[in-house]
């Protein structure tokens, strides 16, 4: 069950989103050792909500030592069907047994090396919904995109193209993570005024084709070279509802200081 803003505190109904994003690093011991002195350092923390997405190796070690606390877990890519001959995938069904309640969807890095485009997205993400987890939908434009002036374009193309067929109700579960491929393990990250703008942007898109209500209960996050020195001006703005975090959350200390420095950062 996914943590709720309280109404009266927040002027916002979406809890800030914290995920860290460990890509192909930390064996299962590394994870587990991580994950179970992390617990400790973020047990107060009530109003953010905390995912951490392991490789698949250590997802379940890492889902029993967080079992119970405030920090969830995902996968980092499903498939789309339910079972069958694919080799090295790893379906919805497999990702919740597991201990998962999230999954990293679309990757820039899936997109460039593994030949991710919006329609397996697409199918990922209906996928994910309907075994019940949470889609952490990636997109973003890559520099060159940017320099032509084609972000807002690609953000609605990578946006109606990954989420066509869901419904209302479905789009309001999302968390979309916006991530400008230039910013990603570069140590340049979007200027504030630049994600909020695509920010503001991708829900105006949301509000559009999926309504006021799922627009308003989707959570869009930022990523790109998030680290504790710049995430407070990251979350300060009114569509920044969070953040995945790569190289910086590989370090537990880092990672727990991204999480208190977006705490509250709305009221
Ligand atoms: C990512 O991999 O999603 C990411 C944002 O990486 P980094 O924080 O290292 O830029």
């Amino acid at each position: 069950m996914r943590p709720q803003a309280d109404p009266i505190l927040m002027t916002t109904m979406r809890l800030p989103f914290i995920a860290a994003n460990w890509k192909m690093f930390k064996t299962v011991h590394e994870a587990v050792v991580y994950a179970k002195e992390f617990r400790g350092a973020v047990k107060d923390v009530d109003d953010v909500e905390i995912v951490l997405a392991p490789p698949f190796t250590a997802l379940h070690a890492v889902a029993e030592a967080v079992r119970n606390t405030n920090v969830g877990v995902a996968g980092q890519n499903l498939h789309w069907e339910r079972e069958g001959a694919f080799t090295g995938e790893i379906s919805a069904a497999m990702l919740t047994e597991a201990g998962a309640e999230y999954v990293i969807i679309g990757h820039s890095e899936r997109r460039t090396y593994f030949g991710e485009t919006d329609d397996t997205v697409n199918r990922r993400t209906l996928a994910a919904l309907t075994a019940g987890l949470t889609p952490i939908v990636c997109i973003g434009e890559t520099l060159d995109e940017r320099d032509a002036g084609q972000t807002l374009d690609v953000l609605d193309r990578q946006i109606k193209g990954g989420l066509d067929h869901l419904t209302a109700t479905q789009a309001a579960l999302l968390v979309i993570a916006y991530e400008p491929v230039w910013a990603i393990g570069t140590g340049r990250n979007a200027s504030p005024e630049q994600a909020e703008d695509a920010h503001a942007h991708i829900r105006t898109r949301l509000r559009q084709w999926f309504g006021a209500e799922a627009a308003e209960q989707c959570h869009i996050i930022y990523g790109g070279s998030v680290k504790p020195g710049n995430i407070a001006e990251l979350v300060v703005q009114l569509d920044v509802d969070g953040a995945l975090v790569g190289g910086a959350s590989l370090d537990l200390r880092a990672f727990a200081e991204i999480v208190s420095k977006s705490r509250r950062a709305k009221v």
